[in-house]
């Protein structure tokens, strides 16, 4: 195919020569001084201008001139990107008014960049082909099969790399669909239900598949009407001779069918695979019963099978199926004799029981019928059940509650290899409030100030001195004292809160460091954690810059600890933003180097300037030779690659007489300080600059 033709207006040298650095490959790149050359150009060849990239501010006729006079030309069609360095929401919108298509911000991502104009491209053509007749073959041939099923289609060639959306896809789901990159889960975030994503990511994943294959996933996807609503996705993929060739998706809007489902489940009072009561049957009596037994204490009961998933993969969903029956078969035969016993199957491989409680000697005889019953199936494979329990004193909590507690204790024995049951205990209430606590006051919290940063120095083992510092955050709660990140990062993580927060940390971070400069204090370098989290913000790397230049804090005073990803998907957006960063002359660390399992393999794409190692992953003590013949080749690997390494978790003085012993200077550990609030560190650092005179 023909190449594409960019315009790229600017009037610096410099960004034009990147422009047509970065689009060379893929574009005609033909560059404009501003903005009266650009109409002159743009005239003089009819419009034949595939995209035209606008600076904004040039001398004399600058992009707003631009962008106001070629409205009311004929070529007033053309696509306009406006490079800028300001991303603030008022500047967009007022460029987004004047008729901009997209911005594309300075200094320039280049993947993002390209991306981005790709994009823009890709979906005026979608919208051309919409509103020309359908022409082409593979457009009637979808139009077709959509009118006669109602369903639209997406279809991807392997040997092209084009994908192809049926423009009436926009009759069915929200109109950015459009930029979803099969192969990148990132752009699907949003689109997709979030609880849905993962099962999205492994059934598009084609790995290794030989042969012609079909899939389908029932999925949410969101809709104009920005609702999620139910699709069932089908997956063809061809094969001819061992290569692939293409894939079909369709995508059938079942939403109605879904909710009639449902509505059935919620009135019908049997689970409909095992036949014994469902979740609502047990709720309800087992809410009455508790009631007309004031006094009485229930067992709360639920239990499932461990990696029931493995079981389903391995031996087929009917064998996974026919083990549910099993156990619900028996479940039956051991509750139905007990008065006021209960029972149910939640879903999945989800079961609940609930009888009356006594002392464990009744609970314990259910739970040990049950184990040695389900011991009896026939598979080659031992089907191990876990138990989460709550016990309840009276009708205090709903059953529905009682449950939840009961689930909280079973997601307790999952880390545990020696038990399977697990009781809702005081430890498991207090961590429940905290959750709560957590959840319903963070907003609250962070505008009142209540994250506040403590510093742990990093150290210079053979000097002892401070070499800078790690910002670790603290929620300083005005009732319940301090509460470790280890409490409520997860939590963040989940929720997506956290990106707020580390906003807040690199700000408040900048402004400290900002006030350091004007008291005179000399300036370490601090580093801020960066949560995988944040990666799912694209403007992540502008808004770090925004925040940093706004104090004018030189980029090498504070650096960024990333952590690695399982996920490919994230490492490329590491790897994208480690390069941003590094660009802009920030350094970056990466964090609990060793922890993950892919991180020889990462350290190949990632190209960080410091590996931090807890120490504490590896269990060093003198006499462990093993773990010291790790660390020394870790060393003297991260030597041979030009990195620099921070050990931190340094507890001992013979931890830190190793380390020096192998050439690993730099420290972070209790042994030389522990993270402490700003006022205490500005002492420290005072201390040591007494000292040194
Ligand atoms: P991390 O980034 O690995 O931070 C080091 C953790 O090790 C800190 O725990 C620190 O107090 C602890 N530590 C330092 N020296 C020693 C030692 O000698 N022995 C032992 N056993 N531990 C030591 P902390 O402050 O509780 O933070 C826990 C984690 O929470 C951090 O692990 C980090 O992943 C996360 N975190 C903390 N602050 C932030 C933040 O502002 N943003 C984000 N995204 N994550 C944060
Ligand atoms: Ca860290
Ligand atoms: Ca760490």
């Amino acid at each position: 195919m023909d190449k594409k033709t960019l315009l790229a207006v600017d009037d610096a040298e410099i960004n034009r020569k990147i422009l047509s650095k970065l689009f060379s490959s893929e574009f005609d790149v033909i560059e404009a001084t501003d903005g009266k050359e650009a109409l002159d150009i743009i005239a003089e060849r009819q419009g034949n201008i595939d995209i035209i990239v606008l600076d904004i501010i040039m001398p004399k006729y600058d992009g707003f001139y631009f962008l106001e006079k070629i409205k009311n030309t004929d070529f007033s069609d053309i696509p306009v990107v406006i490079a800028t360095t300001d991303n603030s929401s008022e500047a967009e919108e007022k460029l987004l008014d004047l008729g901009a298509t997209d911005l594309i911000y300075k200094p320039f991502n280049p993947q993002n960049a390209v991306k981005r104009v790709k994009a823009i491209l890709a979906r005026r053509e979608n919208e051309n082909q919409r509103i020309k007749s359908a022409t082409s073959s593979v457009e009637s041939r979808h139009t077709m099969a959509m009118r006669q099923t109602n369903t639209f289609s997406a279809e991807y060639d392997f040997e092209t790399g084009k994908t192809f959306i049926d423009p009436e896809y926009i009759q069915f789901v929200h109109r950015d669909f459009v930029n979803i990159d099969l192969f990148d889960p990132t752009t699907m975030i949003g689109l997709i239900y979030r609880p849905d994503l993962d099962a999205v990511v492994s059934f598009l994943n084609l790995g290794d598949v030989h042969e012609t294959t079909q899939r389908y996933i029932n999925i949410r996807i969101l809709t104009d009407n920005n609702i999620y609503e139910w699709f069932r996705l089908a997956l063809t993929l061809y094969v001819e001779n061992g290569i692939k060739t293409k894939t079909i998706l369709t995508f059938n809007n079942i939403n109605n069918e879904m909710e009639a489902i449902k509505k059935l489940e919620i009135f019908s009072s049997i689970d409909r695979l095992t036949k014994i009561p469902n979740r609502n049957t047990f709720v309800e009596k087992t809410q009455a019963i508790i009631e007309e037994n004031e006094g009485q204490k229930f067992a709360i009961v639920r239990f499932d099978i461990e990696s029931f998933k493995i079981i389903n993969q391995l031996f087929g969903t009917s064998e996974g199926d026919s083990i549910l029956k099993f156990i619900a078969v028996k479940l039956q035969e051991i509750i139905e004799p007990i008065k006021n016993g209960t029972y149910c199957r939640i879903t999945s491989d989800l079961f609940a029981f609930s009888i009356p409680y006594d002392g464990d000697e009744l609970l314990n005889k259910v739970i040990d019928t049950l184990v040695a019953a389900v011991k009896m199936y026939p598979l080659n494979f031992d089907i191990t059940l876990s138990f989460g329990i709550y016990i309840a004193e009276n009708s205090e909590y709903s059953v529905r509650h009682m449950l939840d507690r009961a689930g909280v204790a079973q997601k307790a024995t999952k880390n545990n290899y020696k038990s399977h049951v697990s009781y809702f205990d005081e430890a498991l209430k207090e961590q429940e409030e905290i959750e709560i606590t957590i959840v319903s006051e963070m907003k609250r919290a962070l505008d009142n100030g209540e994250f506040k940063i403590y510093l742990q120095p990093k150290v210079d083992m053979r000097t002892g001195r401070i070499i800078g510092s790690e910002a670790l955050v603290r929620w300083v709660h005005p009732e319940k004292g301090l509460i470790s990140p280890r409490n409520f990062i997860p939590i963040f993580e989940n929720n997506g809160f956290i990106t707020e927060l580390d906003y807040y940390i690199f700000e408040t971070v900048s402004k400290q460091l900002d006030k350091w400069r004007q008291e005179g204090m000399p300036i370490l370098p601090v580093s801020v954690n960066v949560s995988r989290a944040d990666l799912y913000d694209p403007n992540l790397f502008p808004n770090i810059v925004r925040i940093v230049d706004k104090y004018n804090i030189p980029h090498e005073d504070i650096e960024f600890e990333l952590t690695e990803s399982s996920f490919i998907s994230d490492n490329h957006k590491l790897v994208e933003l480690t390069f941003n960063l590094q660009k802009g002359g920030f350094h970056v660390l990466m964090d609990d180097f060793g922890s993950g399992y892919s991180s020889l393999n990462s350290l190949k794409d990632i190209k960080v300037d410091v590996l931090k190692i807890d120490i504490n992953f590896l269990p060093t003590s003198k006499d462990d030779e093993r773990a010291g013949k790790i660390l020394t080749s870790v060393v003297s690997m991260a030597q041979a690659l030009d990195l620099k390494v921070v050990v931190e978790g340094v507890e001992t003085r013979d931890q830190a007489d190793f380390l020096i012993s192998i050439g690993a200077y730099e420290a972070q550990g209790y042994f030389f300080f522990r993270p402490m609030p700003i006022e205490d560190f500005e002492k420290a650092l005072k201390a040591q600059l007494e000292e040194a005179k």
